[in-house]
């Protein structure tokens, strides 16, 4: 395996990802961050960290690769967020956007729950494979077409505990 992003590279990215959220909304309104499950669980506890603002928490599971490296295009809800979203400055906190299909998803589901605001933060952003046109306000790192593991992200649960990022091998 390749490294490809350090653990320093990723705490500084991030650290300037937490000031360009906390710019965004007004210094006494809470940001309310989804956690979109597995893959973003570690850049979410460096995000939180990092940002200056108070923030609530919550976490959505939805299905991803299984056990491959290719996207089916299929996206399921295994587990729903735990509080209503009405009113709050929502903040999408995803590992990656690959296609963007399972965002669109996960977009169009959050959107309907009527949020104050909506936004997304990705550490890392694959615009080369996108198949649908999602935005993202927050990208930590725009990269190639590879397979990324470590830092929450896995390929058949393995090699989560990373605390770097890696390419597990070139996409096809
Ligand atoms: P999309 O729907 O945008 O194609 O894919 C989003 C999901 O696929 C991500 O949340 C992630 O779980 C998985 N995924 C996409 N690219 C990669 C990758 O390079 N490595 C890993 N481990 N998962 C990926």
């Amino acid at each position: 395996m390749q490294v490809l992003l350090t653990q320093e590279q990723i705490r500084d990215r991030i650290s300037a990802m937490a000031g360009e959220i906390a710019r965004d909304y007004p210094p006494d309104e809470q940001i309310h961050l989804v956690c979109v499950l597995k893959g973003g669980f570690m850049f979410l506890s460096d995000l939180v960290r990092a940002l200056p603002t108070r923030v609530t928490l919550d976490f959505i599971a939805l299905s991803s690769y299984g056990k491959g490296t290719k996207s089916s295009g299929e996206v399921r809800m295994i587990k729903d967020v735990d509080h209503a979203l009405e009113g709050r400055h929502v903040v999408i906190v995803e590992d990656i956007v690959d296609t963007g299909l399972t965002l669109h998803y996960l977009q169009d589901i959050l959107r309907a729950r009527s949020p104050k605001t909506l936004r997304t933060a990705c550490l890392l952003s694959k615009p080369s494979r996108r198949q649908v046109d999602v935005p993202v306000e927050y990208v930590g790192f725009t990269i190639e077409d590879h397979f990324i593991v470590g830092y929450g992200l896995d390929y058949d649960e393995r090699y989560r505990e990373l605390p770097y990022l890696a390419i597990l091998r070139d996409g096809e």
